[in-house]
């Protein structure tokens, strides 16, 4: 497996820390790592609240690279609840694609940290509502 993976999960790792912050809030039970085009990485965790107005992981570290400056992704990393595997939610990749309409299917996620299993957004997503082909 490619080294920045470890970074990414590394840095990831870091930032999961699952709290209650409120009666109606808590973080942290999921974390996702960004990698953006220029190389540098970008973490968010999951808020969940009621009436829907949290986010994932995938999402708050995509808005983090967002907010630094940064707007192109090139790799995806999650570190789910209980050491577990998959892809990101519809949003999460709805997201990415609008971010990147012409280059999107490019962009790596790791589906399964402990097996080393990477696909691609256009392998998850491979037909969207523009059609950019
Ligand atoms: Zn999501």
């Amino acid at each position: 497996m490619d080294r920045i993976w470890k970074e990414m999960h590394d840095a990831a790792e870091a930032v999961l820390r699952p709290v209650r912050i409120s009666e109606y809030v808590t973080a942290g039970e999921v974390s996702a790592a960004v990698l953006s085009k220029s190389g540098k990485i970008y973490t968010g965790v999951c808020i969940d609240t009621c009436s829907t107005l949290g986010i994932c992981a995938e999402r708050n570290a995509i808005f983090n690279m967002i907010t630094n400056g940064e707007y192109e992704i090139d790799k995806l990393l999650c570190i789910p609840p209980n050491e577990g595997k998959g892809a990101p939610c519809g949003a999460c990749r709805e997201l990415m694609v609008q971010l990147m309409p012409e280059n999107y299917k490019d962009i790596e996620i790791m589906l399964d940290y402990n097996s080393g299993k990477v696909t691609t957004l256009g392998k998850l997503t491979p037909e969207w509502w523009i059609d950019y082909d």
